[in-house]
């Protein structure tokens, strides 16, 4: 067999991976105290210093988002990092 996999259109699209954060996320979550919850979002408090799987820092909150789009009427202008996994939305705020 002299199969060139380059050649096959199919190969190609499968190779195609769901983008996911280098971490558990439902371990994440475990480990957060639930806040609010409602159509467009879900948000945590992060009461154990979890450390951001963006850049290490411990994250104040994580609001996860389950609408697309969704807007978040944040009041503080707040440093976030985001990551995606599952098509949903985690967005990890910090405040200074
Ligand atoms: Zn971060």
């Amino acid at each position: 067999m002299d199969t060139d996999a380059d050649a096959d259109p199919d190969a190609g699209a499968e190779a195609t991976p769901e983008p996911t954060m280098d971490v558990d996320t439902e371990e994440l979550v475990a480990s957060l105290t639930p806040r609010e919850e409602n159509r467009a979002i879900k948000s945590y408090q992060n009461t154990v210093a979890v450390a951001c799987p963006a850049c290490e820092e411990p994250f104040d909150d994580l609001v996860v988002c389950k609408g697309n789009p969704t807007s978040l009427n944040l009041s503080k202008q707040l440093d976030l990092c985001v990551g995606v996994e599952g098509g949903r939305a985690f967005i990890f705020p910090h405040r200074p």
